[in-house]
């Protein structure tokens, strides 16, 4: 595997095919349902407000599990209230092997985020079927819901939702267990919808990039190394607050100008080591907030986000250290809160590389990266194996109205997907 691993490292290379199947699907149909799909929840700017358990996302819905029908494959809505619509193998004794994604939006989205990979997988259903072929393991095509909510539908596959989970509010103004029934589900029968781990033989996602690397670098297809972890701490500055007519510049302690010390160290901690993490101070509140004081306290919010978790809790220990030094300087004193971590989810090496040479195999240049934003494949990974190929996002633009994706990008992800399905299943 190492070896592979270094191979694809040494990519982007449009590759001779290597004796890829014949088997294409239909790039046309895909981007058509896409604009169809598009209609549902459509907002006035051209993109979807499709939110989990709106009106748009039930009409959403039930245009998915038409063309899944049309697909071939059985469909039914599990206690989570995902749809799943599944393809028999031919040995029984396999596991199943599952793709999709997850059509909700978040308000004012656009028209491929989750999209593209639910009706992609939906498509190599329907190639499969057109072209008469039986894949040796179960296919389920699944499209899971509330993805935007907290990776809802996916998440009560793996991790399952406790009660507390289930009373959080959606967007749509519906509790998830509103919700989840709203959409077919039975949220007292969540258990019947969990899997084991071990119980899959794995997860395919394609899903567009959502950042603007694939297309700046000119390359079609993402093979997704992992989706990163995420750390949050609630940072606070305390000073005095004063009269700011009255008190002298050097007898100040201002929490504020503390803060933009901490914010541009935030900055040059995270850019200080080489690799791919990001960290950002993302909001702040300033205490008491008037042009006439001196503000006395603030709090603002860190995050830090890298594959390597033990990283980012290192960078996080470096950057409090900072924030020791920087409070002498003003007499203000910084605490923070534990962090909160979400840990990062890592795709299989195996898969990276079959996905990697189906790509090969279609002429298309590939790269490994990370996948900034989270996905139903974090959660699908605590089953089995999981792999993600990504698609380029034009401009990076993505969770807005502007978010776009080239047909045939579109297209050329799908193929990749069916590729890497088909070379999965003669392993
Ligand atoms: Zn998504």
């Amino acid at each position: 595997m190492k070896t592979a691993r270094v191979a694809l490292l040494l990519c982007c290379v449009t590759a001779a095919a290597q004796t890829p199947s014949p088997l294409r699907v239909n790039g046309q149909r895909i981007n058509d349902h896409l604009k169809e799909l598009s209609r549902f929840g459509a907002n006035p700017p051209g993109g979807v407000s499709r939110v989990a358990y709106s009106d748009a996302d039930l009409q959403g819905r039930s245009y998915a599990i038409g063309l899944m029908k049309e697909a071939g494959l059985d469909v039914h809505i599990d206690a989570a209230g995902n749809i799943v619509g599944t393809r028999s193998g031919s040995d029984p004794t396999l596991k199943p092997l599952l793709i999709g994604s997850h059509i909700d939006s978040v308000p004012m989205g656009g028209n491929y985020d989750g999209d593209v990979g639910s009706l992609s997988a939906i498509e190599a259903a329907q190639t499969l079927r057109e072209k008469q072929i039986t894949l040796r393991h179960p296919l389920e095509v699944i499209v899971f819901q509330n993805e935007e909510g907290g990776t809802i539908g996916s998440r009560a596959l793996g991790e399952g939702l406790d009660e507390k989970r289930l009373n959080l509010v959606s967007q749509s103004g519906k509790t998830i267990r509103e919700g989840t029934r709203a959409v077919g589900g039975n949220p007292d029968q969540l258990a019947s919808a969990r899997r084991q781990p071990g119980s899959i033989a794995g997860y395919f996602e394609l899903h567009i990039e959502q950042g603007g690397t694939l297309e700046r670098d000119k390359i079609d297809i993402g093979v997704v190394e992992g989706i990163v972890g995420i750390l949050h701490s609630d940072v606070t500055i305390e000073g005095f607050a004063n009269h700011a007519g009255t008190t002298p510049m050097d007898q100040r302690r201002d929490a504020l100008l503390s803060a933009a010390r901490f914010i541009e160290k935030v900055n040059l901690v995270v850019t200080g080591v080489p690799g791919r993490q990001v960290g950002t101070v993302g909001w702040i509140k300033v205490e008491p907030g008037a042009y006439n004081v001196i503000p006395g306290k603030v709090v603002l919010g860190l995050e830090l986000r890298d594959l390597d978790e033990k990283k980012f809790v290192g960078i996080f220990d470096k950057i409090r250290a900072e924030a020791e030094a920087l409070g002498k300087l003003n007499q203000t004193r910084f605490s923070f809160t534990d962090p909160v971590i979400s840990h990062p989810a890592l795709t299989d090496p195996e898969f990276q590389k079959l996905i990697g040479d189906a790509a090969k195999s279609l002429g298309f240049s590939f790269k490994l990266m990370p996948s900034g934003a989270g996905h139903d494949a974090q959660e699908i990974a605590r089953l089995g194996p999981v792999g993600m190929i990504f698609v380029p996002s034009v401009g990076g633009i993505s969770h807005s109205p502007k978010e776009f994706s080239r047909p045939q990008d579109i297209e050329n992800g799908a193929n990749a997907l069916l590729q890497t399905v088909l070379a999965f299943d003669k392993r």
